[in-house]
């Protein structure tokens, strides 16, 4: 099959209120390929996890919508696609891994009945093999003695131990894509070295495509091949990893490297810097680019002209800002 893995095409994801409507996602299209990783960057606020749960068919209705765009994976456009067929799909060929694995794990069900219920759910096993594929696959994911292990209730376990049980109910269909929302961050930092290293071990056994979502651009920088910067709801840059480490061409990427312990960007510096200002009210948004109130080369037809247009300087790098036009 010659499509993507994932192609998101002009999404646009909005919520509503008496406010009026927040365009959480506001005509994002990306590209994913089978076995890729990707690394989704940006502070809280910039649509995200709004596009993770996007894909996921996971938006609440109402308050939130889609309203506009194709998510089309392997071909299929998700959005077009009857619920039940999106359940067929969400935990079998696209599954989720979120920041909290207590707000998904069911707190009065034991582990293992957790997984199982996902294998029988999925792939029509017996309850005998669900039972030993659930042990290998939470030996696979580090529980230590897994066995011991199996019959613990959510909240007996560590949350590094939760976690991997969560990426262990991820991986239980053998999916071809894993979206991680913020994985690590409620980890402590050897745990959360631990956790990123067992899901590129994983990409590589299931050949899996993983779409990692962090405010962290340090981790991504360890793990993805590509990287896509989000600000209010926008990609704002795009890149190879190695690339956008090397040369950061968005203002609010430089700002973002900036503030990354040990990076170049922040090399000789006596204090980290962080990006001054805050991320503007999605009800208030600037005219013209979103990120000239906190710009350092903001200059007059950044506030005059409309948003700029997302750019492609080199090849695989794009970016939206006027410094690189002509
Ligand atoms: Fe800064 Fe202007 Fe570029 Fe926006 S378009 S990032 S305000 S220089």
């Amino acid at each position: 099959m010659n499509a993507p893995l994932l192609e998101i095409k002009n999404l646009q994801t909005h919520f509503f209120s008496e406010r009026g409507a927040a365009r959480a996602v506001d005509g994002v299209s990306l590209i994913m390929e089978r076995g890729s990783f990707l690394g989704i960057v940006g502070e809280s606020g910039c649509g995200k996890t709004v596009m993770a749960l996007s894909v996921m068919g996971l938006i609440q209705s109402p308050p939130g919508r889609i309203a506009g765009g194709e998510i089309l994976f392997e071909g299929r456009n998700l959005l077009a696609l009857p619920p039940d067929e999106i359940r067929a799909i969400r935990g079998k060929e696209i599954s989720m891994i979120f920041q909290e694995p207590m707000t998904s794990l069911n707190p009065v069900f034991r582990v293992q009945d957790q997984i199982i219920e996902v294998l029988e759910q999925h792939r029509k096993v017996s309850r005998k093999a669900a039972i030993e594929a659930t042990r290998k696959l939470l030996h696979q994911v580090g529980i230590p003695s897994a066995e011991e292990h199996m019959r613990d209730y959510p909240h007996q376990m560590s949350g590094g131990m939760r976690q991997r049980v969560m990426i262990a109910m991820a991986i239980a269909c053998e999916p071809k894509l894993i979206i991680a929302d913020e994985p690590t961050t409620a980890l402590d930092v050897t745990i959360q070295a631990q956790i990123l290293d067992l899901l590129q071990e994983l990409r590589e056994v299931y050949r899996c495509a993983v779409m990692l979502i962090t405010h962290d651009l340090g981790i991504v920088a360890e793990v993805a091949d590509r990287v896509v910067v989000m600000y209010t709801g926008r990609i704002v840059e795009e890149a190879p990893v190695v690339d956008l480490f090397e040369k950061p061409l968005h203002p609010y990427t430089q700002g973002l490297m900036r503030s990354i312990p040990g990076s170049r960007a922040s090399r000789g510096k006596k204090r980290l810097e962080a990006i001054s200002g805050v991320v503007p009210s999605l009800f208030d948004l600037p005219r013209g680019c979103r990120f000239n109130t906190r710009c350092t080369y903001a200059f007059e037809r950044c506030f005059v002209e409309p948003e700029p247009e997302l750019l492609t300087v080199e090849k695989g790098h794009s970016v939206r800002c006027r410094l690189y036009e002509g």
